[in-house]
Formats: C-alpha cells, structure tokens, sequence
C-alpha cells in the first residue's frame, strides 16, 4: 500500500490542482512506490499521466505532454500488489467512456468476479490490477447499465460500488461531470481529510499535508 493524495480547490484557480498533487506525492516518496501518476478534472473533461519509476519519470511526461489546468485532482503512487510495476499498471485508472478516474490503495479482494462481470458486460480492462475494476464499476453505475438504479447520481453510484468491494481500501473517485468534488472512500487504511481557506485536501499519510 503506498501513497494517496487529493485536492479540491476554488473553481477560479489561484492554486493549480497539479501542483497541490505533484508536491503532496513528493512529501509521500519516503514510503517507496514503484508507479506514480495524476488526474486533473478539466473544463474539457479528464486529463492523466502515469508513469512506472520514480516522480521524475512523471515530472517529464508531464512536461513533454502538459495537462489542461484543473482545480480538482487526485495522484497516486503505487507499490504493486497486483500486476507488475508497468505504465498501464500505474494509477489513476479511467473508465471505459473516459469519465471517471479513481486511484486506490490496499486490495480488492474480490476483483476476480468483478472483472469477470465487467467483461461479460463488454468492458475491455486496460491493467493487470484489481485497482481498476471500481473505475469502470461506477462508470456502469452512473451511466444506468446495471442493476444499482443511481444513474446519473454520483454520490449514490459510488456507494452502490462501494458496497460490492471486499478488502482494505482508500478510493479518490473523480467524474468528469463533477468538476467540483472528489469522493473519497476508507475501509480499514488511512484517510485524512483536511479543509483550509483554499480547498480541500485527502491524504493517506499526514505527510502529505505536512
Ligand atoms: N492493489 C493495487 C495495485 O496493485 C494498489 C497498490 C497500492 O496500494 O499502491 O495497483
């Protein structure tokens, strides 16, 4: 399990999200990850770069292809514990209509019939984790193609998700109709919240805050 962070900040930006995330994982690199990557909730959708190797791996993905500039974004670092350290591994993972993009830690332990189930409904799965599942999970849910009748209901789509996973979680899911909120998630690991006069901040260490 490594490290998380999330930033929600004004909807005119005075702070760049990316910054908030790029700094936050940097506070978190003691911990030592394999992958690291971010998603930005953008005035033309979602934007994400991931990269396996270190935070300058990312650094310059990030500077040779920059993102738009958003105020709401989560990053992720990663310590593998399903499928290998690769860029397709890394986190944030993006649901298959390209607007959801959730970063995890800890294990999902069921995500053998969750993927299964997501295959059968035609879902093409882009990693080897068990991350990814919850991705494509809400997307279904929200999008009204499954049984959790909350379409069009963020908040409830997640919860509907939330309540099929077994193991130990923190999940940052972001939407790209939602450009102002991330919805956060624990169940057995860390998760601080923090809230300050430009924004609100998610942590899976106070290192990330510090
Ligand atoms: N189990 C997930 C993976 O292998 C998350 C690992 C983590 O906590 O960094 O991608």
């Amino acid at each position: 399990m490594c490290g998380i962070v999330g930033y929600a900040g004004p909807q005119t930006p005075s702070t760049t999200a990316l910054d908030v995330l790029l700094e936050g994982l940097a506070r978190l690199e003691y911990r030592g990850y394999d992958s690291a990557g971010v998603a930005l909730v953008t005035p033309r959708g979602l934007a994400s770069a991931k990269r396996a190797g270190k935070l300058e791996r990312l650094r310059e993905a990030l500077a040779e292809n920059p993102l738009p500039e958003g105020t709401v974004g989560i990053g992720h670092t990663r310590w593998a514990t399903h499928g290998r350290p690769t860029d397709a591994n890394a986190h944030p993972h993006v649901s298959y209509d390209g607007k959801v993009a959730i970063v995890h830690n800890g294990i999902i332990e069921n995500f053998a019939p969750l993927r299964a189930e997501l295959e059968d409904a035609g879902v093409e799965l882009k990693s080897d984790t068990d991350s990814e599942v919850a991705c494509h999970l809400l997307a279904r849910a929200y999008n009204g193609e499954d049984e959790s009748g909350t379409a069009g209901d963020f908040e409830a789509s997640a919860l509907a998700v939330l309540g099929r996973l077994e193991g130990a979680f923190t999940l940052l899911f972001t939407h790209a109709d939602h450009a102002d909120r991330i919805i956060a998630a624990r169940r057995s690991t860390p998760l601080i919240v923090g809230v300050g006069g430009d924004g609100m901040y998610l942590g899976s260490d106070v290192a990330a805050f510090i």
